[in-house]
């Protein structure tokens, strides 16, 4: 069965309009999202644009701030304070990977907690891996698959949970996240020795390693449940012109084999942007009430 995110997303992007056209109806303000862009990168653009039209569909008024590949860490931490200050910014977001020469902690750390709607604040990462404490918010991308876990009815607790990538943004807290739901989670990363066997014992497999089409057929068991969170870009035959999306897992290869299976495009990466829309509302109701 095929984990419909771009169908959730759309249901959960209408429930967020509707709260924003009440809320405007009661006090006249708008949630605003500050965006800061650095560099160039094509796919970053892409991203930014993907949740500002978002953003407009739902109401968010966003403004942008894109600063050039060789700013240094204090120019960005300079426009994370602009966002800060801002009163109608109620939520902050990076677009990340920052240019390698930032310190992306620092950058991170310095948007106002109130506003952290992507969650990588430290004291937001440190809340979310305590047990019996709740962040104010959870990256969107790992709160995004939960969701879909949630939406389809999907048992956690003493699964067998394999999670590909440690990555801060993603493979850490999903990690975290999946262990608060009590499922028995093995963090996989480029070191880790025998990946292919430990992904067979996955009752839930949970790939963000970029690694185009890494998973096969012979990498899982029957009746696993796939979650792809990977974007990678692979030559399309039938049209040389443009690249075709596709995930860490072989979708065709694995489909039949799976209980559950996320596609890419139209899985992850639309619940991804939706939960910057729930986050950022819920930045807006706790800073307007
Ligand atoms: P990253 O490069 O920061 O981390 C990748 C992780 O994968 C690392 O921990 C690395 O050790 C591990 N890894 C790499 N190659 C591996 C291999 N061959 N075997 C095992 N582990 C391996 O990347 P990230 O920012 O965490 O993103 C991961 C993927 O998820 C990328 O494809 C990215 O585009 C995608 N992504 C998707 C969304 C979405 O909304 N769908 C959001 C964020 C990231």
């Amino acid at each position: 069965m095929i984990l419909d995110g771009k169908k959730i997303a759309k249901s959960n992007n209408d429930i967020i309009k509707n709260k924003i056209d009440n809320k405007i109806l009661c006090n006249k303000s708008v949630p605003g999202l500050g965006v800061i862009i650095v560099g160039d990168r094509e796919d970053s653009k892409l991203y930014v644009n993907m949740k500002k039209k978002t953003c407009k569909y739902v109401g968010i008024k966003t403004k942008t701030i894109s600063l050039d590949e060789n700013v240094t860490t204090e120019n960005v931490i300079g426009a994370v304070n602009i966002f800060n200050s801002d009163k109608t910014i109620h939520g902050i977001l990076i677009q990340l990977p920052l240019p390698k020469h930032i310190n992306e902690n620092q950058v991170l750390t310095s948007v106002d907690i109130d506003k952290d709607v992507d969650g990588f604040h430290a004291t937001n990462m440190g809340n979310l891996a305590l047990d019996s404490r709740e962040p104010l918010f959870t990256p969107c991308t790992p709160l995004g698959c939960m969701r879909l876990i949630e939406h389809y009815q999907i048992e956690l607790e003493g699964k067998n949970a394999v999670v590909i990538g440690k990555s801060n943004i993603v493979g850490l807290p999903i990690s975290l996240m999946l262990m608060k739901k009590n499922a028995t989670v093995t963090v996989c990363h480029i070191h880790t020795k025998n990946l292919k066997e430990i992904c067979k014992s996955a009752d839930i497999l949970i790939s963000a390693c970029g690694q185009k089409e890494m998973i096969k057929k012979d990498w899982i068991k029957e009746g696993v449940v796939i979650i792809d969170i990977g974007i990678n870009y692979k030559d399309d035959p039938e049209n040389p012109e443009k690249r075709k999306i596709v995930g860490d897992v072989d979708f065709d290869d694995c489909k039949n084999i799976s209980s559950f299976i996320t596609p890419v495009p139209g899985g992850v990466g639309p619940m991804t942007v939706s939960m910057l829309m729930e986050n950022t509302y819920k930045a807006y109701y706790r800073l307007t009430i």
